[in-house]
């Protein structure tokens, strides 16, 4: 049977970690991290993500300001007060949760974060130093991927990494942050995507697969070789009536038949999920610690 990678035991450890970090950076510093975060409408899902993070700030010692607005919040205030959060030098980190509603249109609302504060990444100026291999603010998930393999031991280096899906957020920076020349990378890479032709030919070579598709049952025991190391990125609602909320999260590989076969695999869940709030936790103390001209990122 496969390891278990447990992105849950691992948050814990770097968690403590930072938290150990951020007691020392206030006692000698008098620094303490500060991140607002922007909530947009009553998305359930986005309700229960903004409280996970704001626990797991609380928890590591990151002072969190929260701004929740109804759904029909006009975007010309919502720029307004990003403009007042980038010029407010107590304001470390700026996160707007997404999805905003329709009438926002998310690009311009991403890209008037100022990106030293943009501790999700999304920003062009981000996306592009993470494509030159300069330093910058790294998504979460994919960050949060790197360091659940590294931190268990398996070498990312001249291995041949299949990711399916090519999502923003996901595939695309997590294939530009493996293919750098550098430690911790240096990997080949394969995307697959809707229009690949024949997936299993490209995941039946995967020495690590990402699956990131949001599809339950994308990656069965037959798409993959004896070894694979798998990391299952997604979270998907199914019905079940033995459980009190109604349902249980899977994500998009088929775990039990697929573990025969893996040499390791990430569950669903307490897998990559808790090792993104982690790495958002990471960019929020970096950023902190750059804007106080303690370190460069
Ligand atoms: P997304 O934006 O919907 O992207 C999904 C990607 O998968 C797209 O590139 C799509 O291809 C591809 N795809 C869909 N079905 C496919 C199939 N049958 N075969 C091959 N490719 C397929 O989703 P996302 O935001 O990247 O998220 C993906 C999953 O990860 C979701 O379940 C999400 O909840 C989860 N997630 C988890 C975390 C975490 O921290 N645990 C973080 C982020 C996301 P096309 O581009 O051709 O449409």
């Amino acid at each position: 049977m496969a390891r278990i990678l447990s992105g849950k035991e691992l948050a814990a450890k770097m968690r403590q970690e930072m938290q150990t970090e951020l007691t020392e950076l206030k006692s000698k510093h008098n620094l303490v991290p500060s991140l607002s975060v922007i909530l947009v409408g009553d998305d359930p899902g986005s309700i229960s993500y903004v409280k996970g993070k704001e626990k797991a700030c609380a928890y590591v010692g990151i002072n969190v300001q929260k701004y929740k607005f109804d759904a029909d919040y006009p975007q010309a205030d919502l720029l307004k007060l990003i403009t007042d959060l980038n010029n407010n030098p107590d304001v470390n980190g700026i996160l707007v949760q997404l999805p905003l509603p329709d009438h926002i249109n998310e690009e311009k609302v991403l890209y008037a974060i100022d990106p030293e504060k943009d501790v999700d990444g999304f920003h062009p100026i981000n996306v592009g130093r993470l494509m030159i291999g300069a330093p910058g603010y790294i998504p979460g998930t994919p960050h949060g991927i790197q360091q659940l393999l590294l931190r268990n031991d398996i070498d990312i280096s001249g291995k041949h990494v299949v990711i399916v899906g090519r999502s923003n957020i996901v595939g695309k920076p997590l294939a530009l942050l493996l293919v750098q020349k550098k430690p911790g990378a240096n990997a080949t890479i394969t995307m697959c995507h809707t229009g690949t032709r024949n997936i299993s030919d490209f995941t039946k070579l995967a020495d690590i697969l990402v699956v990131a598709t949001g599809r339950p049952h994308t990656v069965n025991a037959e798409m993959v070789k004896e070894g694979v190391v798998v990391i299952d990125v997604g979270v998907n609602r199914i019905e079940d009536s033995t459980k009190k909320s109604g349902y249980r999260l899977i994500g998009d590989v088929e775990f039990e038949e697929v573990s025969a076969k893996a040499s390791a695999i990430s569950p669903v869940p307490g897998g990559v999920g808790p090792m993104t709030i982690t790495m958002l936790l990471h960019n929020v103390i970096q950023a902190a610690k750059k804007q106080k001209g303690i370190s460069k990122i």
